[in-house]
């Protein structure tokens, strides 16, 4: 139920579509109602029991009997001015005429139906998509990236299809039959009281059955999330899966997925369909009894009901049985949409751990010192960082050396906060970044890591970024400093070519240089280099590590580099082992410690 109020906001800001939906839909089901009832002059036309009322009744009002008396009048007339065959025609034309005007009202409900179910819509997906954003990198080493697209696509278009698409039902569907159920007291109390007794019984077989439908739906659902996962995976590593002729290994993988998901759908879909065949009979049960009972009434003559009154209080009748049918289908549907509704909220809902404090302190630029702080780390059981106290005065560049997963890329992840420390803490000019506003605290840093991670956009707004309004200008400044002038002029649309899925119409060199142009763009006072150069070769590493030299001018700098010739003339020097800082120093005196850095740089030159 919480869950139903929880998507109910979504539509609140759309009430007044849903207003205009309900008042159409009064009008086509009062129409409806008419139309109905038009059979009862028919068959007293056609067994001539039309009672001759050849006066005109003396005023009209608007209520039943005036209605019936009016109407009586009317078809007198035509009887005796024309004959029983214009009459029966008469009846049919009207027939057609509400019937026009009911399938028009309900055409006019579902126009105004159309934005709220497609807002509703967008707005969850808009609402996820935020989220998204703003959730913490830690979140989604924990989750799948397919299943995240899978919620934010399929489970989305399933409250659509399933409840919001019942929704509409539960507007229309209890007009109908509180309008038409008030139409059969009027006609007879009696008979309607013995309806009323029977329906509730029915309904409750009905509910019974939906009941595991939530249940499957969402392993359903989750299977969904493991095959996108797949799809995803697989296009990313097409050159690798061909290479290692793994075809038929990633196909399997796919099929054992995809079957699961069938099994699981082929179980929700057999169960969904007995909803309609099952109503389908008790609603045939429920009406004979109607039938029986009713024909009783009226062969024993009480209750004031004739036999064309049985048989339009039957129509009527029918006529809620269909939507008394929707609203079973309803609550089937609606369990199975609730699943996906939870996995939507899960992520809606799920926990930003990176918090900011409600009065974050005031950030003006960086003025003095980056300070780590006994700072401790783990991601899950093991420290990964162990102890770490670093200060870092501006202006200096630290490089941060040691062997591949001894902590270097998560050391320099906390500082803009990708992470929070599990002990000690980290100062920008003395205040602990936890008490800062994280996007002034984001501000403050330009990053270019190993993968430079670029966006299927030309290189214009690739490189314009992180500004709102960049001017050409400044990007062709930026990409002049990035050394990344050259190539991009010679480029087909010069900075407005695109530069294809993740830069990959780019070389690695040239890719790592538009990354620099960005950070470049940015201007950030201090700058962290993540192995900005280890995946390239040479010559393109010259290129960049003079770009990177460029950038580092002014700017306080972290570097971690995998080749050790490129930080001899920084500051300092940290030297990490299994998350700890064994050897800190300028580059000639930790060759003169023979310790680590002597055997790291030893280790090196025998490569090169
Ligand atoms: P380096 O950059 O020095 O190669 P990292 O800082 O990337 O090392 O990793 C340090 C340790 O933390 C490694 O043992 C690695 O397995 C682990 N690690 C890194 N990222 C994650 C993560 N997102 N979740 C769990 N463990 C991680
Ligand atoms: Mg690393």
């Amino acid at each position: 139920m919480k869950r139903f109020l929880n998507l109910f906001r979504f539509i609140v800001p759309y009430w007044a579509y849903a207003v205009l939906n309900v008042i159409f839909n009064i009008l086509s089901a009062i129409a409806a109602l008419f139309s109905t009832l038009m059979v009862i002059p028919f068959l007293r036309v056609l067994f001539e029991r039309q009672e001759i009322t050849a006066v005109k009744p003396e005023s009209f009002e608007l209520n039943a009997n005036s209605i019936q008396n009016y109407f009586n009048y009317f078809m007198a007339s035509i009887i005796n001015d024309y004959g029983k065959t214009t009459a029966l025609i008469t009846v049919c034309i009207l027939v057609v005429g509400i019937t026009f005007l009911k399938t028009g009202f309900k055409y006019v409900a579902n126009y105004y139906m159309a934005p709220l179910r497609n807002n509703v819509v967008r707005d969850l997906r808009r609402k996820i998509f935020r989220k998204m954003v703003v959730l913490p990198l830690s979140f989604f080493s924990d989750s799948k990236k397919g299943d995240i697209i899978s919620r934010i696509t399929s489970d989305v278009q399933e409250v659509e299809q399933s409840i919001i698409s019942s929704l509409a039902m539960l507007f229309r569907d209890p007009i109908t039959i509180i309008l038409f159920l008030v139409m059969l007291i009027y006609m007879s109390p009696q008979l309607t009281l013995f309806v009323l007794i029977m329906l509730p019984i029915s309904t409750l077989l009905i509910g019974r059955l939906g009941k595991n439908l939530k249940q499957k739906s969402l392993s359903g659902q989750k299977r969904m999330g493991t095959i996108i996962s797949i799809v995803e995976e697989t296009l990313n590593g097409l050159r690798i899966i061909k290479a290692f002729n793994a075809e038929n290994k990633i196909n399997d993988r796919f099929d054992n997925t995809i079957n699961t998901y069938n099994r699981i759908m082929i179980k929700i879909f057999r169960r969904r369909f007995l909803a309609s065949p099952l109503s389908e009979l008790l609603g045939t049960i429920v009406m004979v009894t109607v039938m029986w009972y009713g024909g009783t009434l009226v062969l024993d003559g009480k209750g004031n009901l004739s036999g064309e009154a049985l048989i339009a209080y039957l129509m009527i009748f029918y006529q809620i049985i269909a939507p008394a049918k929707a609203f079973s289908t309803a609550y089937f549907n609606i369990q199975k949409g609730l699943a996906s509704l939870t996995r939507i909220d899960e992520l809606i809902d799920a926990d930003i751990e990176i918090k900011e404090i409600k009065n974050p302190v005031p950030l003006e630029g960086f003025k003095d010192s980056i300070e780590y702080k006994n700072v401790t780390f783990k991601y899950e059981q093991d420290k990964v960082l162990k102890n770490i106290n670093l200060k870092i005065e501006k202006g200096k560049t630290i490089a941060i050396v040691g062997h591949s997963g001894s902590g270097k890329s998560t050391m320099v992840d906390l500082l803009p906060r990708f992470y929070d420390p599990i002990e000690g803490e980290i100062l920008i000019d003395g205040v602990n970044i936890k008490n800062l506003k994280i996007k002034e605290l984001r501000t403050l840093m330009g990053i270019v890591s190993q993968d430079s991670i670029l966006f299927n956009d030309t290189f214009f707004n690739n490189i314009a970024f992180s500004k709102d309004a960049a001017s050409e200008n400044e990007v062709v400044e930026a990409a002049k400093v990035a050394n990344a002038r050259e190539f991009i002029e010679a480029s087909k649309n010069d900075y407005h070519f695109n530069i294809g899925d993740k830069g990959n119409k780019l070389s690695g060199g040239q890719k790592q240089r538009v990354s620099i142009a960005r950070a470049v763009l940015k201007n950030p006072p201090i700058l962290i280099l993540d192995e900005a150069t280890s995946s390239l070769d040479t010559e393109s590493e010259r290129l960049v590590q003079e770009a990177l030299f460029e950038l580092m001018k002014n700017r306080t700098s972290l570097v971690i580099a995998h080749r050790l010739s490129t930080i001899q003339n920084a500051d300092e020097i940290i030297v990490l082992h299994e998350g700890e800082i064994v050897e800190r120093g300028t580059h000639t005196e930790l060759l003169a410690k023979n310790g680590h850095y002597k055997k790291l740089n030893e280790m090196q030159n025998s490569t090169n």
